[in-house]
């Protein structure tokens, strides 16, 4: 939903490219639906994220989406395969006028596609589904766009060969799609550039459970078939999309400020597994003071008894595998702020979310009488200087090293060596500066670097040089 700010610097060169050129040029005749108009261009397969060039595109501003999944899980002891029926309905606006746009979508087969009502041409290769609607869309006018699908769902895996995106499971799926496996189950503009909000009705068989972001509006049985209705206004980006299915007890509590909490624990675990969803509460008043108040209409967490190897923090409902421990819950309830509501501008921006998360987890273990933020800090640094941790440049990672342990401690411990160096009282106003000015978008390690220098005063080029994009440890 939120326009970057890049493209609205982009934007704003090209229209005034267009003012100087337009005294001296020729008036352009070309009449609306002229077949050689050249006003109506092809929207780009992809965003321009340096790491992942094909991820989003270029000339839609999505709203929002309305999916509706009917999903068949695995038969019992049957491999772990599951079937998608789907209809995404999205509400988009072109950021010029278009004779085809792009999304992205793949493995699953495209059965329809309409725009404003009438069918629509359109291919589907690999990550691309290319949409030629008639009449050619203008500028700035809200259009929809449904497309219907089918297909069977795996177990996809991302660049570094871990599970993500729809993973079917023995009595349902995780769906953990950072950072651009949400294509694997319904077409998307698949960058954090453009948030939108959402809504799910996804049908199940009865029994199962299907949890997705935001608050839960409705249940109905028929027939042996429960469809789950969940509705999140918030905007959100594509990756924190989810609509886990499974064994789950739901339990809905509430914060001390009023945000409702809806936790689904898979049945099967011990109870042990999910005890520190009980923390909840208190952490999200201890980080609404630092960080500013909590940003969204509901939290809560789903625990499932099977794993992705990882937590995530899916939009106002993060994601664990088979435990919720107490630091990863403080991790993944920090994202919110970090990472969710302000969310990176490229993914060579991941430390601004995993630094912020895992400097979380350091706060909240001062708190609770544990290692100090500075212990957690001196930890970092007592890593020997020669050691391949070190030779993470954090702030340009690569595609492949997004979730390389330094993008973590040494991006929390560069965040600690900006507090000592600008003061608790400057540090915690450029925290919740931060989430205001950027909070429902995204932002970048540049802005970052200018808002720490804006707050404090002072010139923190060497700081940030010597933390972010050094291939050594800091000589402190
Ligand atoms: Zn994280």
């Amino acid at each position: 939903m939120s326009i970057s700010r890049k493209r609205v610097d982009a934007a704003a060169v090209s229209a005034s490219l267009l003012l100087c050129l337009a005294p001296g040029a020729a008036p352009t005749s070309a009449a609306p639906g002229d077949p050689g108009n050249p006003r109506f261009a092809e929207g780009e397969p992809g965003v321009g994220d340096p790491y992942f060039p094909l991820a989003g595109n270029g000339g839609i501003d999505v709203q929002r989406y309305d999916l509706q999944i009917d999903y068949e899980p695995p038969a019992e002891g049957a491999e772990l395969v599951g079937q998608i029926d789907g209809r995404a309905a999205i509400t988009l606006v072109p950021t010029k006028d278009l004779a085809s746009f792009h999304l992205d979508f793949r493995d699953l087969e495209v059965e329809s596609v309409t725009v404003n009502g009438k069918r629509a041409r359109y291919t589907h290769e690999n990550t691309e589904l290319e949409i030629s609607p008639r009449p050619k869309l203008r500028e700035g006018r809200s259009t929809e766009v449904v497309i219907e699908y089918v297909g069977a769902t795996t177990r996809p895996e991302d660049v570094e060969g871990a599970l993500y995106g729809w993973v079917t499971t023995a009595d349902g799926a995780m769906v953990v799609s950072e950072p651009d496996g949400s294509p694997t189950w319904y077409p998307v503009n698949d960058h954090p550039t453009d948030k939108a909000s959402y809504t799910f009705e996804v049908t199940v068989p009865e029994g199962l459970v299907a949890v997705a972001n935001g608050e839960l509006v409705g249940e109905s049985t028929s027939e042996g078939r429960t469809t789950w209705s969940w509705d999140a206004p918030d905007p959100m980006a594509s990756y924190l999309v989810t609509s886990t299915i499974g064994n789950f007890e739901l339990s809905t509590t509430s914060a001390g400020d009023g945000t409702p909490i809806i936790d689904a624990v898979d049945k099967d675990l011990d109870p042990s597994a999910s005890q520190s969803l009980a923390l909840v509460p208190e952490m999200m008043a201890f980080f609404s003071e630092r960080y500013g108040d909590y940003p969204f209409t509901t939290y809560g967490g789903i625990v499932d008894d099977d794993s992705v190897g990882y937590a995530l923090e899916t939009q106002t409902r993060s994601f664990y595998s088979e435990v919720a421990r107490e630091g990863t819950v403080a991790h993944e309830l920090g994202h919110q702020w970090m990472g969710n509501h302000v969310s990176p501008q490229e993914w060579d921006d991941i430390w601004l979310n995993e630094s912020w998360a895992t400097y979380s987890t350091w706060q909240w273990d001062e708190k609770q009488g544990r290692a100090s933020a500075q212990e957690s800090y001196e930890k970092v640094l007592a890593i020997p200087e020669g050691d391949p941790f070190w030779d993470v440049v954090i702030a340009d990672p690569g595609a492949t090293n997004l979730f390389a342990g330094a993008v973590y401690d040494r991006g929390a411990a560069t965040l600690h060596a900006l507090r000592n160096e600008i003061g608790d009282e400057a540090f915690f106003a450029l925290a919740q500066t931060w989430v205001e000015r950027y909070g429902g978008g995204t932002a970048s390690t540049a802005d970052f670097i200018a808002l720490a220098e804006e707050v404090s005063g002072q010139d923190l080029e060497t700081l940030f040089n010597v933390w972010i994009s050094t291939p050594a440890r800091p000589n402190v």
